[in-house]
């Protein structure tokens, strides 16, 4: 317990690289704590009766349980309780969005525990390489298509009940979108460090299989897969759809984001412009900053800067990294003969709001200008790319894209086909969670059973149960 109780309200510091650092590089910002730091920010924790962390968290990880063991300095059992509910706890120790520390109590008194850093202290200084235990085979296919963090945490809550798993990836990697998460969030191998505790599940990968190009659903259906899950993601940009957008020197920031990871080598100009607002456009634009030293870097965006949907943490890192920003300007168009030589915008204010609420744009007169550049990004979004798929499916795509079935379940308008998706990596977890759910229940039914519960998933045993206290999860996929 810290001694000075004025010390329970500042957050233990978390290591970092400094400005001058971090903009050459592609190096992690944030270090682990210490063995001594870890314990003294876990020991910062309330252990609330009521654990808002857990609640807000859409995996339901028992944060408040890893903050008291790390605090003890007892760090193996930590990651047991980290890695009991969160199969890709090594990736979202350094990515996850942390729900649970918007939720922390300590939030409204001081600062919020770093509930995400100590989750890398488990499992950094804990034994994270268990490996997971699944039950007696029930001698039941299930295909996942999509090795994303959906159809990995399907595949992980199917294997634990006994399911044997193929997992279809149309990439030649695992983690779908969260492997273009720039090496400065994570530095690459977290996901297959996460996988291989997988080991002993009768999971085969097959990857660089496209459904829709390469085999079929039907297919599937017919080769003996008891059911079928969709994991798909959304995994291609939205365009901008003004004139100039196929000029040389546009380039998708989702494209440009996965060539940074896995290749190829990615050249970009002198004067970069991001279109967008959201985390995409941010790791867009902090990665150009890294490639290209010495350009200038600039995100245009259409509303305020109050209506971004950037995290904080996004924001006020691309800010200190130099990054220059221009809020409330509309696109007209790319400028340019085959390359791009600028961006034509238009400013724009808000106005009355639109029947969906809204509010929408209204054209400042004359204010129309050229911004000087060679390279535009588009980051204003994504969406699923569902060619070749068998409209029956009939999948609700929402306004963020990601594929799910219809039903409350996640069943889509085939039977025995389940598709889900999210917004985050652990959004995205959930859902594989609850259309995996889905299928159990789905395929014990047929058999005349009820659903298998969650398994421990190291085999000892032990009934999962939630937190004492916990009120019920809050999230939405
Ligand atoms: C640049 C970037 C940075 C991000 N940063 C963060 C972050 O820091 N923290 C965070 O929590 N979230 C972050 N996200 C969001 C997060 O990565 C996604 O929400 C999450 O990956 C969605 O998971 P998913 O499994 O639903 O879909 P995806 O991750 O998109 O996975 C879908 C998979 O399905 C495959 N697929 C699609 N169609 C087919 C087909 N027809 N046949 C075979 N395979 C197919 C795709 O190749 C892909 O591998 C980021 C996203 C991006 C793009």
């Amino acid at each position: 317990m810290p001694t000075d109780p004025a010390s329970r309200y500042e957050r233990t510091e978390i290591p970092s690289e400094t400005r001058e650092e971090r903009i050459t590089t592609f190096g992690e910002l944030l270090h682990s704590y210490t063995t001594d730091e870890a314990m003294l920010e876990g020991q910062r924790c309330l252990q609330c009766a009521m654990p808002y962390c857990v609640q807000g968290c859409p995996i339901t990880q028992d944060c408040r349980e890893y903050n008291l063991l790390v605090g003890l300095g007892r760090f193996d059992e930590a990651a047991k309780v980290v890695l009991r509910e969160n199969p890709l706890a090594m990736a979202l120790c350094k990515t996850c969005y942390h729900y649970c520390e918007q939720a922390c109590i300590m939030e409204e008194r001081g600062v919020p525990i770093a509930i995400r850093h100590l989750k890398r202290a488990a499992m950094e200084f804990g034994q994270s390489n268990r490996l997971y235990v699944p039950s007696q085979p029930l001698h039941q296919r299930v295909a996942v298509v999509g090795a994303g963090p959906a159809g990995l945490m399907a595949a992980w809550e199917l294997c634990l009940r006994g399911y044997a798993v193929t997992i279809y990836e149309e990439e030649a990697y695992i983690g779908g979108q969260a492997a273009t998460i720039p090496k400065y969030h994570m530095d690459g191998n977290e996901l297959e460090i996460d996988v291989a505790r997988f080991r002993n599940f009768d999971c085969t990968f097959v990857m660089e299989r496209r459904l829709g190009r390469d085999f079929t659903l039907r297919g599937l259906l017919d080769s003996g897969y008891r059911a079928v899950y969709l994991a798909l993601g959304n995994s291609t940009y939205r365009g901008l759809g003004v004139p100039g957008e196929g000029l040389a020197g546009v380039v998708p920031a989702l494209e440009m984001l996965r060539d940074v990871n896995e290749g190829p080598p990615v050249a970009l100009g002198k004067q970069i412009v991001v279109i967008g607002g959201g985390d995409v456009a941010m790791d867009a634009i902090r990665s150009a900053r890294r490639l290209a030293p010495g350009a200038s870097v600039t995100v245009v965006y259409y509303r305020t800067r109050e209506k971004m949907a950037a995290s904080d943490e996004e924001l006020s890192g691309a800010i200190e990294e130099g990054v220059r920003f221009r809020f409330e300007l509309a696109t007209l168009r790319v400028v340019g003969t085959s390359r791009v030589e600028g961006l034509a915008v238009r400013r724009v204010t808000s106005g009355p709001p639109s029947p969906s609420g809204r509010p929408t744009l209204v054209a400042v007169p004359g204010s129309d200008e050229t911004i000087p550049c060679d390279t535009v990004i588009l980051g204003i979004g994504e969406r699923a790319d569902l060619t070749g798929l068998p409209p029956e499916l009939d999948l609700f795509t929402g306004g963020r894209g990601w594929p799910q079935g219809k039903h409350p379940d996640t069943m889509t308008g085939i039977d025995g086909v389940f598709a889900s998706g999210g917004k985050s990596v652990v959004h995205a977890m959930a859902a594989g969670t609850r259309s995996a759910e889905g299928i159990d229940a789905y395929l014990r039914r047929k058999d005349g059973l009820p659903p298998i519960p969650r398994p421990d998933p190291f085999g000892e045993g032990i009934p999962p149960t939630l937190p004492s206290g916990y009120g019920g999860a809050t999230w939405e996929p």
